[in-house]
C-alpha cells in the first residue's frame, strides 16, 4: 500500500487544462466561425439591384420587415438570401411584387431545411469540439503515460473483444482430432448451454470457467473456436496481451467492458487467450509497471465472482503456462475446471493428420501411421504444418497430389526447425523412459496401498518430464500410514530402479523422483514421527504453508547429521525393494514396456489386462511343474 502511496499522483490539473482548451475553442468559434457562417448565407445588396432582379423573375420569396427587405434569390439552382435597406417612398412595391408573382410575408426567408441550420449552428460546433477534445485528451494521456495514468481514462477504455457468430468460426469438435479427454469435458459445457434447463432442473450449476492448460499448438485455442462453433452461441474472444495497456485502469475498464456486452449477450462464452499475460502470479512487490497488470487481473477476479453463472456465461481460457497462474485464478468459483490439453500420442498424431490431409489432394495409398510413428513428440500445430509442407513440396514438383514421400520428407523440414523448440525423443530415449515409467507403475501395482495406476504416457510434457505415471486415489486420503508412504516412496524409486535392472546404467531422468522420495523420507522422519530412533520429536516446522512452504530445522547440528543418515537409509530400502518387485516382474515389466514403448500411452484397464494376463513363459513353467509332480 504505502509504495501504491508514493507513486507520483495523477495531476489534478489535468482537467483545468481540457476545460481551458474548450473554452479557448468556443471563443475562436464565436468570434471567427459564427458571424462567418451567419454572413454566407445572408449577403447585402443595393435596392436597385433587388428591382432588377425582382423584374428578372429571380427572386421567390420576399420579407419585408421594419425598414429591411430580405429576399431570396435563386441563381442556377443555389440559393440565397440578400438583404437590402427599404425605401418607403417606393409606393409601388407591392404592386412590383404582386406583378413578379413572388411570396411576401412577415418571415426572414430559410436558405436551409431548419434540421440543418440547426445542425450546423448547434451541433457541428459541439462535435468538432468534442473530436478536437478527445484527440487533445489521448495526446495528453500519452504524455502522462509514465507518470500513471490519470483521471478520465476510463471512458476511453472500449474493449476490442470481437463477437465470433457461429457462422464466423465454422469450426466443430470433428475438425479437433484427438484431444478426447478434452473434447469430452467441453461437450458439456456446450450441452450445458443448449439445455440449461436439465441442469437447473436438478440445481446443477456450470463451473463459471475452464482453463484450457497445454504446450503450445495442441489447439487449445482451436479447442475454443470449436466449443462456440458448437455451442451456436455469441463468443467473444480476446487475448490477454490486449488487457494490457499503457495507463493504469485502461485493461481493468477493459475487463469491465467485455462483461457487461457479455452478460448483455448470455447464454454466450467469453474465450481469454493467453491468460498468463494478465494472471501472472501477483508478487505483492510491484513496482509501479506491475500495477496495472495486478488491477485488470484483480477486476477479472471481481467480474468472475460478481456474474451470475447460471445465466449462461461460460468463461474459457487457455495458457501453456498454467504454473505461472495466479492462485486466486484457479480457486473454486473462477476456473475451477482444468482441461488439460496435452501433446497428441500416437494414434492422437494420425487422426490429427488425417484431418489435415482432407484438407490438401494426396495419394489414397498414404500411410498415416508410418507418419504418425516417425513423428513422435511433435504438437498438432506441427502436424498441421508437416502436411502443408507435404503439399507445397508436390506442388514445387508438379504433381498433382502429394505423396507418402512427400511426408516423410516434410516431418524432417518441420521437426528439425522444431527441434529446439520441442522435444522429439530419440528411439533409445525413448525406450529408457518406457522403461522407467513401467517401472514406476509396475513397483506401485504390486504393492498393497497404493493408488491404482489410471495412465502411463511417454509423451513429454512442458514441465520438462519425459514421461508421466499417473495414478489416482480411490477417494480422499488425509492420513497416511507408515506402509503407505514406505510404498510411496519405492514407487518414486521404481522409474530409476527399472532403468538399472534392464539398461545396467542410470539417466538424469529420475531427477524429479529423486526430490519427491527425499521430501517424503525427509518429513517421514523429522516431522511424523515415523522412526525408531526420535520418536514422536519434530526436528522440523513448516511455516508459509500456502506460499510453497519453507521448513526450518529445529535441531542440534548432530541431530541433523543423524537425520540426514536416517533419510539416506530409508531411501535405500525402498529403492532394493522396487528392484526386487521389479526383477521378481521383469516379464511383465518387459512386456508392459513394448506396449508403452509402441502405443505412448496405456491406460488404466490396458495395464491391468496386460498384468493380470499369465505370461507364456511362466505358464510353461507351471505346467512342467506341475508335470513333475
Ligand atoms: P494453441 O492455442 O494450443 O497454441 P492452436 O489452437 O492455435 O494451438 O493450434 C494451432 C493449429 O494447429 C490449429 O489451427 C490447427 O490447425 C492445428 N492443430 C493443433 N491441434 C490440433 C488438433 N488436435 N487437431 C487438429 N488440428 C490441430
Ligand atoms: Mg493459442
Ligand atoms: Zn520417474
Amino acid at each position: 500500500m504505502d509504495i501504491k502511496e508514493n507513486k507520483p499522483q495523477p495531476p489534478k490539473n489535468s482537467t483545468l487544462f481540457f476545460c481551458g482548451v474548450v473554452l479557448v475553442i468556443l471563443l475562436i468559434l464565436n468570434i471567427f466561425v459564427m458571424p462567418a457562417l451567419s454572413q454566407r448565407s445572408i449577403q447585402d445588396a443595393t435596392y436597385d439591384a433587388f428591382l432588377s432582379d425582382l423584374e428578372a423573375g429571380k427572386i421567390s420569396e420576399v420579407n419585408l420587415d421594419e425598414d429591411v427587405i430580405y429576399y431570396l434569390e435563386k441563381t442556377d439552382g443555389r440559393a440565397q438570401v440578400y438583404k437590402t435597406g427599404y425605401i418607403s417612398s417606393d409606393v409601388d412595391l407591392v404592386k412590383r411584387l404582386d406583378d413578379a408573382d413572388v411570396v411576401f410575408n412577415k418571415e426572414v426567408p430559410e436558405t436551409m431545411s431548419p434540421l440543418v441550420s440547426i445542425l450546423l449552428s448547434w451541433i457541428l460546433p459541439f462535435a468538432v469540439i468534442w473530436l478536437l477534445g478527445g484527440w487533445l485528451m489521448k495526446k495528453l494521456m500519452k504524455n502522462m503515460g509514465n507518470m500513471g495514468g490519470g483521471a478520465g481514462a476510463m471512458s476511453f477504455g472500449k474493449s476490442n473483444a470481437k463477437i465470433y457468430v457461429k457462422s464466423s468460426t465454422g469450426i466443430k469438435f470433428s475438425d479437433v482430432a484427438g484431444e478426447d479427454e478434452a473434447k469430452e469435458l467441453l461437450t458439456e459445457i456446450v450441452d450445458y448451454l443448449h439445455n440449461p434447463e436439465k441442469y437447473k432442473e436438478i440445481g446443477a450449476s456450470m463451473p463459471k470457467g475452464a482453463l484450457l492448460v497445454g504446450p503450445p499448438g495442441t489447439g487449445k485455442t482451436l479447442l475454443a473456436k470449436a466449443v462456440a462453433g458448437e455451442a451456436n452461441v455469441p463468443f467473444f474472444s480476446i487475448s490477454g496481451s490486449e488487457f494490457v495497456e499503457m495507463f493504469v485502469g485502461m485493461g481493468a475498464a477493459k475487463v469491465r467492458d467485455l462483461f457487461k456486452q457479455a452478460n448483455e449477450k448470455a447464454p454466450c462464452i467469453v474465450f481469454i487467450d493467453e491468460i498468463d499475460t494478465i494472471g501472472k502470479k501477483r508478487d505483492g512487490q510491484a513496482m509501479g509497471g506491475n500495477d496495472e497488470r495486478e488491477q485488470t487481473l484483480n477486476q477479472l477476479l471481481t467480474e468472475m465472482d460478481g456474474f451470475d453463472g447460471s445465466k449462461g456465461v461460460v468463461i474459457l481460457a487457455a495458457t501453456n503456462r498454467p504454473d505461472s497462474l495466479d492462485p486466486a485464478l484457479l480457486r473454486p468459483g473462477r476456473f475451477d475446471r482444468r482441461i488439460p490439453v496435452e501433446l497428441p500420442d500416437l494414434k492422437g498424431r494420425e487422426e490429427i493428420l488425417k484431418v489435415h490431409a482432407r484438407k490438401i489432394k494426396i495419394a489414397d495409398n498414404v500411410n498415416f501411421y508410418e507418419i504418425a510413428k516417425a513423428a513422435s513428440g511433435a504438437s498438432g500445430a506441427e502436424l498441421a504444418n508437416i502436411v502443408n509442407e507435404a503439399a507445397l513440396r508436390a506442388v514445387r514438383d508438379r504433381r498433382k497430389f502429394a505423396t507418402q514421400a512427400d511426408l516423410e520428407e516434410s516431418i524432417e523440414v518441420v521437426i528439425a526447425g522444431y527441434q529446439k523448440k520441442s522435444r522429439v525423443l530419440s528411439e533409445k530415449e525413448k525406450l529408457i523412459v518406457s522403461y522407467h515409467e513401467v517401472g514406476h507403475a509396475l513397483v506401485a501395482a504390486m504393492q498393497t496401498n497404493s493408488a491404482p495406476v489410471h495412465k502411463i504416457t511417454i509423451i513429454p510434457r512442458t514441465n520438462g518430464a519425459l514421461g508421466y505415471t499417473m495414478q489416482v486415489e480411490d477417494g480422499e486420503h488425509f492420513l497416511m500410514s507408515k506402509e503407505e508412504l514406505e510404498n510411496k516412496i519405492a514407487t518414486f524409486t521404481g522409474g530409476r530402479a527399472a532403468e538399472e535392472l534392464i539398461f545396467h546404467s542410470v539417466t538424469t531422468g529420475a531427477s524429479n523422483d529423486i526430490e519427491q522420495a527425499t521430501k517424503l523420507a525427509r518429513g517421514m522422519i523429522s516431522r511424523f514421527g515415523m522412526s525408531d530412533d526420535f520418536d514422536m520429536v519434530a526436528m522440523e516446522s513448516m511455516s508459509n504453508q500456502y506460499l510453497g512452504g519453507d521448513s526450518s530445522l529445529a535441531c542440534s547440528f548432530e541431530t541433523q547429521t543423524q537425520i540426514d543418515k536416517k533419510v539416506v537409509e530409508l531411501v535405500r530400502k525402498q529403492h532394493q525393494k522396487a528392484y526386487k518387485i521389479l526383477e521378481d516382474n521383469i516379464g511383465k515389466l518387459h512386456e508392459l514396456a513394448k506396449f508403452l514403448y509402441e502405443n505412448e500411452t496405456i491406460t488404466g484397464e490396458e495395464f491391468m489386462r496386460i498384468l493380470n494376463t499369465k505370461p507364456r513363459i511362466a505358464m510353461n513353467q507351471e505346467m512342467s511343474a506341475k508335470e513333475e509332480q
